[in-house]
């Protein structure tokens, strides 16, 4: 891809973003498509100078992560109804100088599982109370899902679930639940801590279809235990390249190209 004076610029702004995977799936799906369009990480402390700078400069939009996800809010012109539910934005379109925030991390774990679950009047029991559990319980509402929240920190699943409008149990007893599936959003098996496992393997059993949105490694614990009792199982890259893929659609309206954003995210992913 040759950058030229007519090169249309995206980016990702939080701190750290050294680590950050975007860039390589965004620009390889830029290319894929043969798009004059590029995308940097820009590690960012001061957010509204980052903000007034996407303006200044004319880039066309950007992926927010920790921890501007909130920060950013106060800042936009107008707000997506469902990240405005959220309360976190992580993408950004810039048009005619006015920001507009929306949330694409709801919409990836909603494609993810909803390519093997029908949402729609669905139970979904959903482990974590954390900034992705919110995402994914706003986003699963949002299909029409029913879902219940556990979390490890009773104080914070109550929280959750009087946000969401849904019922919560301490994490322990989410083995007594049965649903359509079971979806980790908690850091429970990311590395280093591959031995660990959010949830019983014996009673994974009450559950068809089993989602990990951890990622690194992409086989947690939990998935492994999972395939053993014959569920379907989801992994994190899937969440990821959905949240992906959305953002590429939301700034340039065209389908994003799945399996070279896929393989992109596949081949920097660590594996067993
Ligand atoms: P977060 O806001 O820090 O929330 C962490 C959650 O994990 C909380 O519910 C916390 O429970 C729980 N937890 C942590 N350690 C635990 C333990 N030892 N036992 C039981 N529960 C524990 O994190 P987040 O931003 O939601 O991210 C959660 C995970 O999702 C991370 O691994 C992140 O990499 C991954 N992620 C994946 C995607 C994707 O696209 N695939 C997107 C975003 C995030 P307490 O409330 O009790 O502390």
């Amino acid at each position: 891809m040759t950058i030229d004076a007519k090169t249309e610029l995206y980016g990702i702004i939080g701190n750290p973003v050294a680590h950050s995977l975007s860039p390589l799936m965004h620009n390889a799906a830029f290319a894929a498509l043969g798009l004059n369009k590029a995308y940097l990480a820009f590690p960012v402390t001061d957010i509204a100078a980052a903000l007034n700078g996407l303006k200044a400069l004319g880039i066309r939009g950007a992926s927010v992560t920790i921890p501007h996800k909130q920060a950013v809010i106060s800042y936009l012109d107008t707000i997506d109804p469902v990240a405005e539910k959220i309360g976190a934005v992580n993408t950004l379109v810039v048009r005619d100088s006015a920001l507009h925030g929306l949330n694409t991390d709801w919409i990836g774990a909603n494609r993810a599982l909803g390519k093997i679950v029908r949402l729609k009047g669905s139970h979904i029991l959903l482990l974590g109370a954390g900034g992705s559990a919110r995402a994914i319980g706003f986003g699963l509402l949002e299909a029409g899902a029913k879902v219940t929240v556990a979390n490890r920190t009773s104080e914070k699943a109550a929280a959750l679930a009087a946000d969401l409008g849904c019922p919560w149990v301490p994490l322990e007893a989410a083995s007594k639940i049965e649903g359509d599936a079971l979806v980790n959003a908690t850091s429970v098996g990311m590395a280093p801590h591959t031995d660990q496992i959010p949830f019983p393997a014996k009673a994974l059993i009450n559950f068809p279809v089993v989602m990990d949105i951890v990622y690194s490694p992409l086989e947690t614990k939990l998935l492994a235990a999972a395939r053993v009792a014959r569920c379907t199982v989801i992994d994190g890259l899937e969440m990821l390249l959905y949240q992906g893929a959305a953002q590429f659609e939301i700034w340039t309206g065209m389908t994003a190209p799945l399996a070279v954003m896929r393989q992109t995210l596949f081949s920097l992913l660590p594996k067993p």
